[in-house]
């Protein structure tokens, strides 16, 4: 019911990664959208073929700030956050703000709204796991106070203070779990393993492998990504959901494919592992499945294409 109105929605992060291509796919399906984005790792490169757009308009606001609205807004996506491991090492201060103050006056401006809420959480919450794959039911093990803690447990903290909110205010909430997600957009120098490879392959420089490359992960396509956010937020669920790709490799295993793909004669080279590093990561995605009647679609191979295209063209600068 509540999709079939035109709905004006907030997106925090908007000219990051993620946030961009869920505007696409927000003003695609008829709603107005408001991006918020201080541009700390984010870009206005990512938004630039919306200017002019009617029904969209961005504005440059720290979300760690007060912000004042003027008229109706229906529903807050809230993915305001460093996200890559080398922005959040870089900005842990900022990280622990986004997760924290950020996330609490988003809550508070979806409360006066009576408004909904949608929170871009991670599939680090659950650390680095002793359950494999993770379903939502794992409580995690993660490091309180190691490198990654100011990501990790800020978002931990935005899962709980959202939950707080649904328990307190009755505030209708969504939480997505999001695991390793790629595609165009992406920094090349976000120091996050497929951009990282893919400019490493294009360039013919070693591929860095980190640790001995028997770590997993698995990448979900952005597009993907956005169908699940989309289905998330029209759905009832005030738990976690996970959304990701479940088909789990090595690192070792990513690096080869990438060189394959690409043709390129880099070879491989490893390097120190940093400190806790997940060595295991695949979403059990059963949930997501049962809920939303979704899941993945994108062969790997399909979408490290169109990201090739992206990083090749004009747009990687
Ligand atoms: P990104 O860095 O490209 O985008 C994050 C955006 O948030 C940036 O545009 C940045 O400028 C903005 N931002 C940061 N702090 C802000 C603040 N205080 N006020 C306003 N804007 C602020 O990262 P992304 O990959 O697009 O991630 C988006 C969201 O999804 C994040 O919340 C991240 O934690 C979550 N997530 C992403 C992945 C992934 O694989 N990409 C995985 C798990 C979770
Ligand atoms: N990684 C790597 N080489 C790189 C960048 C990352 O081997 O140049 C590894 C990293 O150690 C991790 C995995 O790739 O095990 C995914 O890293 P990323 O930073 O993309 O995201 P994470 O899943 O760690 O948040």
């Amino acid at each position: 019911m509540w999709a079939e109105v035109p709905l004006r929605l907030i997106v925090s992060g908007a000219a990051g990664f993620i946030g961009s291509h869920l505007c696409d796919r927000l003003l695609e399906e008829g709603h107005t959208v408001m991006g918020l984005d201080n541009l700390l790792t984010g870009s206005l490169a990512n938004l630039a073929h919306l200017e002019g757009n009617p029904h969209f308009r961005f504005v440059r606001h720290d979300v760690t700030q007060p912000f004042e609205l003027d008229g109706r807004v229906d529903g807050v996506l809230h993915l305001a956050s460093p996200a890559s491991p080398k922005d959040y090492l870089r900005h842990p201060l900022e990280t622990l703000e986004a997760g924290s103050t950020g996330t609490r006056r988003m809550l508070e401006l979806t409360r006066q709204s009576k408004a909904r809420f949608l929170l871009a959480s991670t599939s680090e919450c659950y650390g680095d796991p002793l359950v494999h794959p993770q379903p939502e039911t794992y409580w995690g093990h993660v490091n309180p106070v190691g490198p990654r803690s100011c990501y990790d447990e800020a978002k931990r903290f935005a899962e709980a203070l959202t939950m707080a909110y649904h328990g307190t205010h009755g505030l209708p909430v969504n939480i997505a779990r999001i695991f390793n997600t790629y595609g165009p957009r992406m920094k090349l120098e976000d120091g996050r393993v497929v951009p990282a490879f893919l400019d490493q392959a294009l360039r013919g420089e070693p591929l860095t492998v980190f640790g001995d490359g028997s770590q997993t992960r698995s990448f979900c396509y952005v597009s993907d990504m956005v169908e699940g956010l989309y289905r998330l937020l029209l759905s009832d669920e005030r738990y976690p959901v996970n959304l990701g790709n479940p088909s789990e490799m090595t690192i070792l295993e990513f690096a080869e494919r990438i060189r394959r793909l690409t043709g390129t004669s880099s070879p491989i080279e490893f390097q120190p592992l940093p400190e806790d590093d997940p060595k295991q990561r695949r979403p059990d995605i059963s949930k997501a499945r049962r809920l939303l009647g979704w899941e993945p679609r994108v062969p790997l191979e399909d979408g490290l294409r169109l990201t090739i295209d992206y990083f090749r063209g004009p747009a990687a600068g």
